[in-house]
């Protein structure tokens, strides 16, 4: 490698260790750490998170950028080089455009708007947290005006988590499904009257694990470089492409809660274990957005882990498991279960067909807010207005209301659209694989990924952030972002599991 690229890229690896070492406290605190250390460990992360920034923005970092760049010239635009240095430049003019008490302000209020959130939710009280919002708010508008738009405010609140896109983007693709998804999925959920009670019996939880891992075996988890562990929430974290962890939890009366938890964030760690190892110790050893990550995780939860083709497989084993509980119910039956679609209020309760319903209203909630034509105050109220506009559904407080998402109290204004735009993502990803795989339903049928991992692996994990979401939705599903071909998707699948045309 070039001596500008190579001292450029020596500088900046400490910078990722340091982040590292945050991510291994931050696992840490989600899963083993005793709740006296909350203080400590919010030091601990503040001085790592300090120590990073001033390493990364100090003046030998755009002196070392300035000679690499010269050095990179010219070469291929996807090279590891060229990319290091493309897209490390737009790192730093971010980093440089906060300012440092911004930073602080935005840690420090986040840090007491998320405590008042947790009270807030526990007694069901939007007051509680009302003042803590208002100030983020207040903070997310300077940020985004710091960072600077073209546009609109929102695209740079949204840059930040998917790089490039804007709002007027998202709701080009958000307008079509406003306008075709809820109409099918009331007409699905009006077919789809079965109830399903041995889901909700007791499930032994070592069996359930057991059961899981499995399968993440399968699909290609590496546990030479890679755990999995129990957390309150589940979330994929990585210290290292050789050192990947997950999280689940395990619901002993709900038997879908544990196992989909693991296939999705097994869907998260895949790609970052697919990661090249070219890009170790670098800014490039992440994902391309959170979008494209959640396309991964959904791709392996959903397409394949609902799919019947999988079930054709892991049925049986999974009936041998539990025999009191699935001895009498035929495959059929339990793919239906897995499946079933009905409006509620939780989010991350919903089903496939739903989930895009929660993300549309937040969206519209979001842009009402930092446009200010919506007041915080007014916030329940707009928001039991939205939840009876896109899911029929009222909340009865604002514990399964406003309040349910931790999002808001993060500051993290922007953050809710990767998810359905993840979902229409795996989609377009997961049809050009089926037409470039071969028999890859046949393959699933058999519990074999080997194929489909490896395609993904080419067209979307070695890459790590050198192109963006849409570059690699364009080379690698060969079109750019749509909500066609999800829409087709819900009504194929859910046409064929009714029997009903949608
Ligand atoms: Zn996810």
């Amino acid at each position: 490698m070039q001596a500008a690229v190579q001292a450029f890229r020596d500088h900046l690896a400490p910078i990722l260790d340091l982040r590292a070492a945050a991510a291994v406290l931050g696992w840490d605190q989600e899963t083993y750490m005793p709740r006296g250390a909350i203080e400590a460990r919010a030091a601990q992360l503040s001085t790592l998170g300090r120590l990073a920034h001033e390493q990364f923005v100090a003046e030998e970092t755009a002196a070392l950028l300035a000679a690499a760049r010269q050095e990179v010239e010219g070469m291929e635009y996807d090279s590891d080089e060229a990319s290091l240095v493309r897209v490390t430049q737009r790192d730093l003019e971010k980093a440089t455009k906060l300012p440092g008490d911004l930073v602080a302000e935005l840690a420090r209020a986040s840090s007491m708007a998320q405590h008042a959130w947790q009270e807030a939710r526990a007694k069901a009280d939007f007051s509680l947290f009302r003042p803590h919002l208002e100030r983020l708010l207040e903070l997310s508008v300077q940020k985004a005006e710091a960072l600077g738009y073209d546009e609109h405010i929102y695209d740079a609140l949204l840059d930040e988590y998917e790089p490039g896109m804007t709002k007027a983007e998202v709701e080009s693709v958000f307008g079509r499904l406003k306008s075709d998804l809820a109409p099918i999925a009331k007409a699905i959920a009006a077919v789809d009257r079965e109830e399903h009670p041995f889901l909700s019996s007791i499930y032994d939880v070592q069996s359930q694990w057991d059961f899981g891992v499995a399968i993440m075996r399968d699909f290609g988890f590496d546990f030479e470089r890679g755990r999995q562990d129990r957390s309150a929430h589940p979330f994929t974290t990585t210290f290292s492409i050789n050192d990947v962890r997950v999280t689940t939890r395990i619901h002993e009366d709900f038997l879908p809660a544990g196992l989909f938890s693991s296939l999705h964030e097994c869907g998260h760690a895949l790609y970052e274990q697919g990661i090249s190892a070219q890009l170790e110790r670098t800014p490039l050893a992440d994902g391309a957005s959170l979008g494209i990550h959640e396309s991964q995780s959904r791709l392996w939860e959903i397409l394949v882990g609902r799919s019947r083709e999988f079930w054709t497989h892991y049925y049986e084993p999974l009936q041998g498991r539990f025999p009191d509980h699935l001895g009498d119910v035929d495959r059929e039956q339990f793919y239906r279960a897995i499946n079933k679609v009905e409006a509620s209020l939780i989010r991350v309760e919903s089903d496939e067909v739903t989930y895009n319903l929660h993300i549309m209203m937040r969206f519209d909630l979001e842009i009402d807010l930092l446009e200010g034509r919506l007041e915080v105050a007014d916030l329940p109220e707009a928001w039991n207005a939205k939840s009876e506009e896109y899911l029929g559904l009222v909340p009865a407080d604002d514990a399964e209301g406003v309040l349910q998402d931790i999002h808001w109290s993060l500051a993290a204004f922007g953050y809710f659209p990767t998810y359905a735009l993840g979902n229409l993502m795996s989609v377009q990803l997961f049809d050009r694989a089926k037409e470039e795989i071969t028999d890859l339903d046949g393959q699933i049928g058999r519990g074999e990924f080997g194929d489909l991992l490896s395609w993904l692996r080419d067209k979307i994990h070695r890459h790590g952030r050198k192109l963006t979401a849409s570059e690699l939705l364009e080379r690698s599903a060969g079109s750019k972002l749509s909500a066609g071909p999800w829409l087709e998707h819900i009504c194929r699948k859910y046409s064929d599991l009714m029997g009903v045309e949608f």
